[in-house]
């Protein structure tokens, strides 16, 4: 792996993305327009620190088998609306619950990620090697995002009027969480059909957690993105679909969820790092028509699919949909041969317009 490449460009996800805070920021309501800005001054202190950090990283060894008796190593810290990293460690592995129902969440979050991807996928925590998982909550006031940023989890409370507090979805926490694993394995780039593949692979292992720990099937799985982090008064179910994509929310602050369901509607923009959080609504909807297509729990075929395909070396950190697409089908045929699998693979890249040959 060549993280320290030139032109390395670490990835800094927040699960807010900039365009839909730039809307807010343009807001005539000028508190919640105020509380946008801050937060997206706040992200770009982080982005830079983290590309800072980036330079000095190394390249990780490959995958180890995890141990039997593998489990995860969580420290939650409290930034008490302060913005300094970790803040105070206020639960370490194996301790009890405490009151603070936020801390709780964000400890159970991590172990549900950890759980997917050791028990399904036997991949021992985000790097393979039993990385520690961390997390800082309540990060600064009134701040409206949540993010990876390349060491550890950081989530915000929301601002109580767009966002409420940021560890309420598992999904988020396994979002972010998969930024790491992709890190770690294809190290896809940030930007264009590459980061849009970044994107929506964290969506669907993030939403794959949340069916696990649900124990949902694909049919019954909701497929949002942040169901119950927006206020009550915001016209919208999410941040994201991947059954729908384009309809999470339609709101006068807000604006109107701009993601796509297949490469008829595909969004040529700069902004976004080329629509990373935009089109990753295409490969999002391949995934969620494969899963129902297969039915059953979709962590097991279909899941074990996208992760053969992310962790199997040849998924370039350039890769574009279609490349993807076709590495999705080998991945398939693989493990499962030519039968119902693949053939459901190909179906659902047809579906969205994108070609696997
Ligand atoms: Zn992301």
């Amino acid at each position: 792996m060549t993280t320290d490449a030139p032109g390395f460009e670490p990835v800094f996800c927040t699960i807010v993305p900039p365009h839909l805070l730039d809307r807010v920021a343009r807001s005539s309501d000028t508190a919640k327009a105020d509380r946008a800005r801050r937060t997206l001054e706040r992200d770009a202190t982080e982005r830079h620190r983290r590309r800072e950090a980036a330079l000095v990283r190394t390249a990780v060894a490959p995958p180890a088998a995890p141990p039997a008796d593998a489990k995860p190593r969580r420290t939650v810290h409290d930034a008490a609306h302060g913005t300094t990293l970790p803040g105070t460690k206020v639960r370490g592995e194996g301790d009890e619950p405490g009151a603070d129902a936020t801390v709780n969440r964000a400890y159970a979050g991590l172990g549900a990620t950890f759980e997917l991807y050791l028990n399904t996928y036997a991949r021992y925590s985000i790097d393979g090697h039993g990385l520690p998982l961390d997390a800082t909550v309540h990060y600064d006031r009134d701040y409206n995002n949540a993010f990876w940023n390349g060491e550890q989890m950081v989530f915000g409370d929301g601002d109580g009027e767009i966002f409420l507090d940021f560890t309420l979805p598992v999904d988020v926490i396994g979002h972010e969480l998969t930024h790491g694993v992709t890190q770690y394995t294809a190290n896809l780039t940030y930007a264009g059909q590459a980061g849009a593949l970044n994107e929506s692979l964290s969506d669907v292992f993030g939403s794959l957690i949340k069916q696990y720990t649900l124990n949902q099937t694909a049919t019954e799985a909701d497929w949002l993105i942040g169901a119950g982090l927006l206020a009550p008064d915001v016209q919208g179910v999410a941040l994201r679909s991947m059954k729908a994509p384009g309809t999470a929310y339609d709101d006068d602050v807000l604006g109107k969820d701009p993601q796509p369901a297949d490469m008829d509607h595909y969004v040529d923009t700069e902004e976004d790092n080329g629509g990373v959080h935009i089109n990753s609504g295409i490969p999002n909807h391949a995934f969620y028509l494969l899963a129902t297509e297969l039915g059953g729990q979709a962590w097991e075929r279909a899941g074990q699919i996208w992760f053969d395909t992310l962790t199997g070396g040849d998924l370039a950190t350039d890769a574009g949909f279609a490349d993807f697409a076709r590495l999705t089908a080998a991945a398939a045929r693989t493990r499962y041969g030519a039968g119902d699998e693949t053939q459901a693979v190909l179906k659902a890249w047809e579906q969205v317009g994108v070609p696997t040959s």
